[in-house]
């Protein structure tokens, strides 16, 4: 099996061979393993001194939901950029906790700019949330544009980077990111089942502010418990080992930027194999995570299906309005040039059966 997925992903050797048996974690063992996790983490985000990392065991969701109820409240005024099925779910969020917000629609090929941003100007908003890379169409947003309109408007900045960490730039400091959300089944190439959060010293003011009837995701209770490399429930031990393995594995062979090159390295060499074959690749700036791909005359979801069952290729399909249009290949996990080949192999082997017109 070969799995072009964007998560869960083929895991790295190290990750692999991370632990044996599971240990008992209330040890100062543990903590010195949790506290460099912290450490790690914060210098691949390159995170500053005063930032904390929390680790919640929960799939990225619970990230994205748990950011939006501790650090945000009814007096916030929330601007959220919303161009695909990850965005739509952080209004769910909203309007779940009936948080005020406004959702900034971007459509399938359109782009964010700054003049549809500048819309929102001056008219109160107290919180900018942005899904990264809008991982349902590969649509990543441009970090700088988001970036300096949230300073000019003091807006607290809440980034899901879920699946553009380590696949695309992020730098907290440079960018001003207050909440970055990461998720153990990406990029990071662990088993899912681990949410990362980073929080910028305006955050953690936030979240020492607020009072929230929660109990589980409490931010505060996993702040607290974090300085001494604890959580306040039993977490995910054996994801938060091969964490720990992963990111040592990626510090020691050249930080974020060699890992990142090696994603952009994939998806460059797939997009350049796939350009004959009668797929399309959308025009807007894709993250290096993932290519989507319109089909022309078949159905999306019988590639995604023969592929699967006959090839035992895995490429992720889309549900909703594309799902018979779009697809979806992922470079994220242990993939290689040669994985790339079977999988290009393949797809024009359906071209061939006529299958892929
Ligand atoms: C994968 C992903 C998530 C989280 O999905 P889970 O299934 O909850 O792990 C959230 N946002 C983005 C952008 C993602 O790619």
């Amino acid at each position: 099996m070969i799995n072009f997925s964007v998560g869960p992903v083929h895991l790295t050797k190290e990750v692999m061979e991370a632990y044996g048996d599971i240990p008992y974690f209330r040890t100062n063992e543990f903590s010195d393993i949790m506290l460099e996790n912290e450490k790690l983490v914060k210098e691949l985000t390159n995170a500053s001194g005063d930032d904390r990392v929390i680790f919640l065991t929960g799939s990225g969701t619970a990230g994205m939901e748990s950011s939006v109820i501790n650090t945000l409240t009814s007096e916030d005024k929330i601007l959220i950029i919303n161009g695909g099925s990850f965005g739509t779910r952080f209004a769910e969020i909203c309007s779940l906790k009936k948080l005020n917000y406004e959702e900034v629609i971007i459509g399938f090929e359109e782009i964010l700019t700054l003049e549809k941003l500048e819309k929102y100007s001056n008219r109160n908003f107290t919180v900018l949330v942005v899904n990264l890379d809008e991982t349902s169409i590969g649509k990543l947003y441009d970090i700088e544009l988001i970036s300096k309109f949230c300073r000019e408007n003091n807006l607290f900045l809440i980034v899901d980077a879920i699946s553009a960490f380590l696949a695309d730039e992020i730098d907290v400091i440079k960018h001003g990111i207050d909440v970055l959300i990461i998720g153990s089944q990406k990029a990071l190439a662990c088993p899912p089942g681990v949410a990362i959060i980073v929080l910028s010293k305006r955050a953690i003011d936030r979240i020492k502010n607020i009072n929230h009837d929660i109990l589980y995701f409490d931010f505060k209770k996993a702040l607290k418990d974090g300085e001494r490399g604890q959580t306040p429930f039993t977490p995910a031990v054996g994801i938060l080992l091969q964490l720990n393995a992963r990111l040592k594995q990626i510090s020691s062979t050249g930080g974020v930027e060699a890992e990142r090159k090696k994603i952009e390295k994939l998806a460059n060499d797939f997009r350049e194999k796939v350009k004959e074959l009668p797929l399309t690749i959308p025009k807007y700036k894709l993250s290096n995570t993932v290519t989507p791909l319109l089909t022309n005359n078949c159905s999306a979801k019988d590639i995604f299906n023969i592929l699967k069952d006959e090839y035992k290729i895995w490429v992720c399909p889309n549900g909703g309005e594309l799902g018979e249009k779009l697809f979806r290949v992922g470079h994220i996990g242990n993939l290689s040039i040669e994985k790339n080949n079977e999988l290009i192999r393949a797809l024009y082997e359906l071209k061939e059966r006529n299958i892929l017109k």
